[in-house]
């Protein structure tokens, strides 16, 4: 993988055919930093497709450009002509192909450029041929506003770019409370605000976007779906089919449920497992010293930051959480 600047010259070459993708079940991050990049390419005359391997939340269908974003599962045969004519393609928020699900076979097989931007633990290198990988980074949606200024570009971020760029950035900073909230990302954030960015209105489009039975399925969840181990300094937090069936959960609605344990006193790790789809999909939280992608990625297939990340398993909900239970015995010390 070579490194990133050296694409900075070409910003402004000959208009070219690109792609910009993200991880499936895009989050704001994945979802702000595509089309952020997407607004900033266009200015060039580059003709930009943006592709999510699946659906997406409702809480991210306001970010402008949205409603031209092509879902994979839906519109393949337009998303595959789009894949084999680009000329760049660039992969964001997502460090190895596998996380693009039934798109990772044409990402694979296309023969365009690849090029890498994003946060995540042990990035599959080899696949793309530029890139920049910055696992200290609070967001993509930074790394997109460090690509922008650094090729030379910061005139070009308007109130487009700004409001999906800044919208990443609270999501993955947990509204600028994590320790990967650095100096810059509030620098980042006041030149946004120079630019036009209202604040305020991107809060509300993020997180007062929910239907009423999302609140109560909440309540429901953290009243009858959810086992403190105090012993482990560990919260499970559990959700089965006829949960999600009750209170009609759909995509986007569990976001953010897995955070809530962590305000116990001494709750080190949590634990969020929700029987959905094909699999049984695992988030994983923690504060201080315990390695989330080393757990994910040890027990459960998966990966991503060291205090948030995530796995699946195929067995049943019943025999994950027996796994995860066994897994948190072999960690004990670490949890203690
Ligand atoms: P979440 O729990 O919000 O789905 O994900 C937390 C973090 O872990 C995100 O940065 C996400 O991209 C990453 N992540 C979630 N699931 C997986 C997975 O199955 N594999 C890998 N490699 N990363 C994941
Ligand atoms: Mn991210």
């Amino acid at each position: 993988m070579q490194p990133i600047h050296e694409l900075y010259a070409q910003l402004a070459g000959a208009p070219r055919r690109v792609v910009v993708t993200m991880h499936q079940k895009p989050d704001a991050d994945a979802m702000g930093s595509t089309l952020g990049l997407c607004h900033f390419l266009t200015q060039f005359g580059h003709q930009v497709q943006v592709i999510s391997p699946t659906n997406w939340a409702r809480w991210v269908d306001w970010m402008p450009g949205a409603d031209a974003v092509l879902d994979y599962e839906l519109h393949r045969a337009k998303a595959d002509e789009c894949i084999a004519a680009a000329e760049w393609i660039f992969c964001l928020d997502f460090n190895h192909f596998g996380r693009t699900k039934s798109m990772a076979g044409a990402l694979k097989q296309a023969g365009a450029v690849k090029i890498l931007i994003d946060h995540h633990e042990q990035p599959d290198e080899a696949s793309f041929q530029y890139g920049i990988s910055l696992t200290g980074k609070s967001s993509t949606c930074e790394m997109v506003y460090d690509f922008i200024v650094a090729s030379g570009n910061r005139d070009k971020i308007n109130k487009s770019v700004a409001e999906c760029l800044y919208a990443g950035v609270v999501a993955d900073t947990g509204s600028f409370r994590f320790s990967s909230t650095g100096a810059s990302v509030h620098h980042m954030v006041a030149y946004l605000k120079e630019m036009g960015l209202e604040h305020a209105r991107v809060h509300e489009d993020l997180f007062d976007n929910y239907l009423e039975n999302r609140l109560r399925f909440l309540g429901h969840v953290l009243t009858n779906r959810m086992e403190v181990m105090y012993e482990l300094n560990t919260a499970l937090v559990y959700i089965n089919r006829n949960d999600l069936f009750k209170y009609d959960i759909k995509t986007g609605d569990t976001e953010g449920i897995v955070n809530y344990p962590l305000s116990i006193q001494g709750i080190k790790l949590v634990g969020f497992i929700v029987d959905r789809d094909e699999i049984r999909k695992w988030s994983f939280r923690s504060k201080g010293n315990f390695d989330c992608n080393t757990f994910a990625r040890t027990y459960f297939g998966g990966g991503g930051h060291f205090n948030a990340a995530g796995g699946s398993d195929h067995d049943t909900l019943e025999k994950s959480i027996q796994k995860f239970k066994k897994a948190l015995l072999e960690n004990q010390h670490l949890l203690s």
